[in-house]
């Protein structure tokens, strides 16, 4: 089967009303996420089929434990062979499209691999380098910031362009490449569920729409050249109407010490450094910039002995293991926190000491912070990451209509992938291949996988 030609069609942050407004309306599954919900994880588990214990990602940083301290992750963090290095292995070519955590372009085989970087890159390039002259002009920067946009449809506007502009360069890859497998995340959805979080209640789409549209344009012609093509999200998305303060909580409950001045100087700092704003040299002077740039609370705090570093891992790290009960006790407490589980009850896998000791999780409607705010909790209204994304599939040998034994979960693409390419299943996979998509006495139902 390895002359299959397999399709992924990644929509960031996807929950079934925005995939519908995509135009995905067949087949249209729940898909559970990791713990946490969120991009750097989710991704890189739905590119390798194992939890974030097995594969080191658990947030856009990586926490040092003694210190507190953190730094960006990137591709190097990643420990375990993703997909296309799998299938490099068996001589079968993958085009990556937009994957966090691919960046720096490294691990890829160049006679294999075709990697165009993702949103969070320093840079947008395009791997192997012989590619960059004939596609530069197309890998404009991506409209991320949506925090930073006040106009609507100037907002809508800029994304449409980029979406645009891109898909020159998805279209010739997918159009003139070779390859066997093609993956590609659109990070469109979450932008426009994160700016415009009225769209998860069907509210104001034809702002939306026409880069929805572009999309959903794309997406038939992947249709038309893949044998068979699975559609995702890393997670999904619902509406908050509240947000908790974690570290806040903490400090109340004395496992924190910090001082609000010099948090509320640094992050002035941080957000005056995003607009590369000339008081901002002033802070530089005062706050050494390593300090606010990837974590301006380090700075304020003088005391921690347990702490939520980067809100959206849900991740409270503890500088000593003897308080775990104790912080458990204080945060079950509040009605906003549904549960706080020990890291290795959820995760297991030889990196495990690297990730978070708890993860807390938050109640429906409410978000998780780890900002020093000065209250613990306060009413918003936005929209944040939940468990539950999506998954549909089409194409041959696999069935029109099915109910599922168990629902799919990020870590069962990969196995599902090599089943279909014949391919042998790394024996600790998190995932199991999703049998019944194929059809009834199909070969791929009755093929036995290999391990
Ligand atoms: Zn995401």
């Amino acid at each position: 089967m390895k002359d299959k030609k397999i399709a992924i069609i990644g929509l960031d942050g996807a929950n079934k009303t925005t995939a519908k407004l995509v135009g995905v309306e067949a087949q249209l599954h729940d898909f559970i996420s990791t713990i946490p919900p969120y991009t750097p994880p989710a991704w890189t588990s739905i590119l390798t089929g194992v939890n974030p214990a097995k594969h080191g990602i658990i947030g856009w940083q990586k926490v040092d434990r003694m210190s507190f301290k953190s730094r960006l992750a990137t591709s190097r963090d990643v420990k375990y062979p993703r997909l296309p290095e799998i299938l490099s292995s068996a001589n079968m070519k993958s085009v990556i499209i937009n994957l966090p955590m691919t960046y720096p372009i490294t691990w890829a085989d160049p006679e294999n691999t075709i990697v165009v970087s993702d949103w969070m890159a320093p840079k947008q390039t395009i791997f192997p380098k012989k590619l960059e002259e004939q596609y530069r002009e197309f890998l404009i920067d991506p409209p991320h910031q949506w925090w930073q946009e006040s106009d609507r449809d100037e907002y809508a506007d800029k994304v449409k362009e980029f979406t645009e502009t891109r898909l020159s360069v998805y279209y010739d890859l997918l159009e003139k490449i070779d390859w066997n497998l093609y993956f590609i995340v659109f990070s469109e959805t979450d932008w426009f569920s994160h700016w415009m979080p009225q769209i998860l209640e069907g509210k104001d789409e034809h702002v939306v729409k026409p880069t929805f549209k572009l999309i959903r344009e794309f997406i038939n012609e992947v249709e038309s050249i893949a044998d068979i093509v699975f559609i995702v999200s890393d997670h999904g998305f619902q509406k908050i109407d509240k947000v908790f303060y974690i570290n806040e909580a903490l400090a109340q409950n004395g496992f924190i010490r910090y001082s609000g001045f010099k948090f509320r100087m640094a992050n002035t700092a941080k957000k005056l450094i995003r607009r590369s704003n000339i008081l901002a040299e002033v802070l530089y002077k005062l706050i050494p910039k390593s300090k606010i740039s990837v974590n301006s609370m380090s700075y304020a705090i003088s005391e921690a002995v347990a702490m939520l570093i980067e809100s959206e891992t849900w991740g409270l790290y503890l500088k000593n293991r003897e308080n775990i009960k104790e912080v458990i006790n204080a945060l079950t407490d509040y009605p906003e926190i549904v549960d706080v589980v020990p890291s290795k009850l959820i995760h297991k896998g030889p990196l495990s000491r690297y990730l978070p000791d708890l993860f807390v999780i938050p109640a429906e409607g409410v978000s998780v912070s780890d900002e020093l705010s000065g209250t613990i909790t306060k009413q918003v209204v936005k929209g944040d990451h939940e468990i539950k994304g999506i998954f549909s599939f089409r194409g041959e040998g696999v069935k029109e209509d099915i109910l599922f034994n168990k629902t799919p979960r990020v870590y069962d693409i990969v196995p599902t992938v090599l089943h279909i390419f014949g391919l042998p299943i790394p024996s600790d996979t998190d995932g199991r291949i999703l049998k019944e998509i194929f059809e009834e006495d199909s070969e791929l139902s009755k093929k036995q996988p290999i391990e």
